[in-house]
């Protein structure tokens, strides 16, 4: 059964990942999809073939999402090529890890204004088709720690749980408008963000995950597509861990 015939959706930073692996899913649930990536123009123009042949209509946009003004006309553009938007999933973001005590006061802007800034230049403008029509669905791509904190990442987590209260108050903002505000958390989830990492901490990370293996952007795409659905109609201001149990 196809989830998503008929609607049109915007997944920001799809070029690889768990961005790609939603793009991908919703395409295969017949989704037209609009997605935008940074650098990885290649990759960009790559997937929007893979998409297309799912036979639904796809176009990625270079766009740099912790742009305001680039991001209100990049919905702009996406409203001019497909006609609307009912989903938006907000799920570009980027890591600066270190210590508070060597962070320097770039690495704290670039990862809120990528990570934080994005979801509320994204939400602003889609809100405008989406009040239009009375309907939509707004997916923000959180993290385990933004819900729990890390040593290392008070940036990031910082940003991850700020969209958590933005989310939820857009929900409360939206919710007579039909359109609904949800997040995601996921906890290890292995993709180049991760593949950085040392693999003996990977191992480790591995261990102490109850479902013992890290997760896939197909586990997380799986949970988008639920909160994309009208499965989830009734379903609003919610946070859902994808962690492998990691969070209980
Ligand atoms: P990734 O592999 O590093 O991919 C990040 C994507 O975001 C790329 O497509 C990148 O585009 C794009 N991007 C970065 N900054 C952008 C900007 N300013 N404007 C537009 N696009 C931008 O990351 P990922 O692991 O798939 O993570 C995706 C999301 O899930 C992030 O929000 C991340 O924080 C969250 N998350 C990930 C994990 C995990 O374990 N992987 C866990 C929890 C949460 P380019 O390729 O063009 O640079």
């Amino acid at each position: 059964m196809k989830l998503l015939e008929g609607k049109t959706a915007i997944v920001t930073g799809a070029s690889r990942g768990i961005g790609r692996g939603i793009a991908l899913l919703f395409a295969q649930h017949g989704a037209n999809v609009a997605f935008t990536y940074l650098s990885s123009v290649e990759k960009g123009q790559a997937l929007e073939q893979e998409l297309a042949a799912f036979g639904v209509k796809a176009k990625g946009y270079r766009s740099d999402a912790a742009d305001f003004k680039a991001a209100d006309e990049l919905i702009t553009a996406v409203v001019a090529d497909f006609g609307t938007v009912d989903v938006l999933v907000n799920n570009a973001g980027i890591t600066r890890d270190t210590l508070l005590m060597r962070m320097s006061e770039q690495q704290w802007d670039e990862v809120i204004n990528a990570n934080l800034k994005s979801v509320f230049n994204l939400t602003k403008a889609a809100q405008r088709p989406m009040l239009k029509q009375r309907k939509g669905s707004i997916i923000n791509l959180s993290s385990v720690v933004g819900v729990k904190g890390n040593a290392g990442q008070a940036n990031y987590a910082a940003s991850k749980a700020g969209i958590i209260g933005f989310s939820k108050s857009v929900a409360l903002e939206l919710g007579s408008r039909n359109i609904r505000c949800n997040v995601i958390a996921p906890g290890f989830i292995e993709t180049e963000m991760t593949g950085a990492l040392d693999q003996k901490v990977v191992e480790q990370w591995r261990e102490g995950i109850p479902l013992k293996r890290g997760g896939s952007p197909e586990d997380v795409a799986n949970a988008c597509l639920f909160f994309a659905s009208d499965l989830s109609g009734y379903v609003t201001g919610q946070v859902m861990n994808v962690c492998g149990g990691m969070l209980t």
